[in-house]
């Protein structure tokens, strides 16, 4: 059996400096902002606040300038989306675009697309969906029917989309669709588009999450005309694309601290000489230190330029695991206890009913732990 290591990573000290100055920004900022949208986390966003944080430079923080990035560090970066994170900031509308389509641009349309696009991601103005899953090719993405055809007006789509958040307010999907045969190797043929999510054909309908919200929707391609320049990269190299943007969507802070407001409210509830909360709270916050090693760990690798991919599926995986853990830990310590429409209620109740998506969104805990074993050469 191979070995997954993560070494350790100290952040210097300006990136303390930095965390203090993000801080002082988010009291500022969020002062009126409440639990109950804070408990969103990524999933809430706020076209107003993604541009606050563009203008402050803290979106798209180590592209190139060229791009309207500022070229700061990875480790900068990550202070700025754990403190975010961490007091949950509705960071949602540029989620996805900053996270992975903006680096995807940027590596496979160096020329074309990225000057046209990522600056305006950068101001916090662009955002993104992601258009990869289908009815039958969730986890099997190798095996979706969305087919594109080149003509020599463009590229021609058509097919369907599924579970895709955020389709419905942001600007441009990229799709992963077929434009060759599956042929003997099943990851052939497959290549990414940028899609204006205003072309004619297009169709957005919305799925209701267990939630009772609106995040998720169905899209529709029929005969969906786009440009021959927005072919992203190599026709028929999608899958070996895509995998590069998995490991982006897997690898950051997002995967352990999005229901850090359940234990800010069951910090703040707590009573200070009861020894069961300090057992449970300090439980979870000793496996919250161990995730962000972790997590911290994985940063370090991107900035050595290293592949993350197994590393950021063990941080997936395990913060998953502590995330769906919280609401039980909640309910055995304050279930009947929170008076109903406390903050704490309203908390817990999101809570409970978000996390099961948690070991689906980005990947499965199966596929992830196909990932990990195939890293420690268990398959
Ligand atoms: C909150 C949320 C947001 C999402 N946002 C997006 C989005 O923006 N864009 C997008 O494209 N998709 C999105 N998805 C879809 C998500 O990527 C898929 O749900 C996920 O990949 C699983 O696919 P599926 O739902 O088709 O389930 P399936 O692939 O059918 O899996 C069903 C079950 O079978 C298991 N399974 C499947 N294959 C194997 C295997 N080989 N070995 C062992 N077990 C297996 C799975 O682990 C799972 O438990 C989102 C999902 C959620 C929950």
């Amino acid at each position: 059996m191979q070995a997954v290591s993560i070494d350790p990573c100290t952040l210097p000290p300006h990136c303390e400096a930095l965390r203090a100055e993000v801080r002082a920004f988010l009291v500022e900022t969020l002062r009126d902002f409440p639990a109950n949208l804070r408990v969103r986390n990524w999933s809430g966003g706020s076209p107003e606040f993604s541009a606050k944080l563009g203008a402050r430079g803290w979106i798209g923080m180590t592209w190139p300038k060229r791009y309207g990035g500022h070229e700061r560090s990875t480790l900068e970066r990550y202070v700025v989306l754990e403190e975010l994170l961490a007091c949950g900031a509705p960071v949602g509308s540029h989620w996805v675009a900053e996270r992975q389509s903006a680096l995807l641009l940027m590596r496979m349309s160096p020329e074309l697309l990225a000057p046209r696009i990522v600056p305006g991601i950068a101001r916090g103005e662009i955002f993104f969906c992601i258009g990869m899953s289908e009815p039958d090719s969730g986890s099997d993405l190798a095996s979706v029917r969305t087919r594109a055809v080149r003509t020599d007006a463009g590229w021609v789509i058509n097919g369907r989309k599924v579970w895709t958040s955020g389709a419905h307010r942001t600007h441009y999907m990229i799709a992963l669709v077929r434009t060759g045969t599956q042929g003997e190797v099943r990851q052939a043929g497959l290549s990414q588009f940028l899609v204006d999510m205003k072309t004619p054909g297009l169709t957005v309908r919305p799925i209701l999450s267990q939630l009772g919200e609106h995040d998720f929707n169905e899209v529709t391609f029929d005969d969906v005309l786009v440009p021959h320049e927005n072919l992203i990269g190599v026709e028929g190299e999608g899958w070996s694309q895509v995998s590069g943007e998995l490991a982006f969507e897997r690898s950051g802070p997002e995967r352990y601290l999005s229901s850090s407001q359940l234990l800010l409210e069951m910090i703040d509830a707590a009573p200070t000489d009861d020894h069961r909360h300090a057992v449970a709270l300090g439980r979870i916050a000793a496996s919250y230190a161990t995730l962000r090693q972790m997590s911290l760990g994985v940063s370090g690798m991107l900035a050595r330029g290293e592949n993350p991919a197994v590393a950021a599926s063990l941080v997936k995986d395990q913060g998953a695991l502590v995330e769906q853990a919280m609401p039980d830990i909640a309910h055995d310590l304050y279930g009947g206890l929170a008076p109903p429409g406390s903050t704490l209620a309203d908390v817990m109740s999101y809570t409970t009913r978000a996390v099961p998506s948690f070991s689906l969104r980005g990947g499965t805990r199966e596929i992830l732990r196909g990932i990990i074993a195939k890293g420690l050469g268990l398959r």
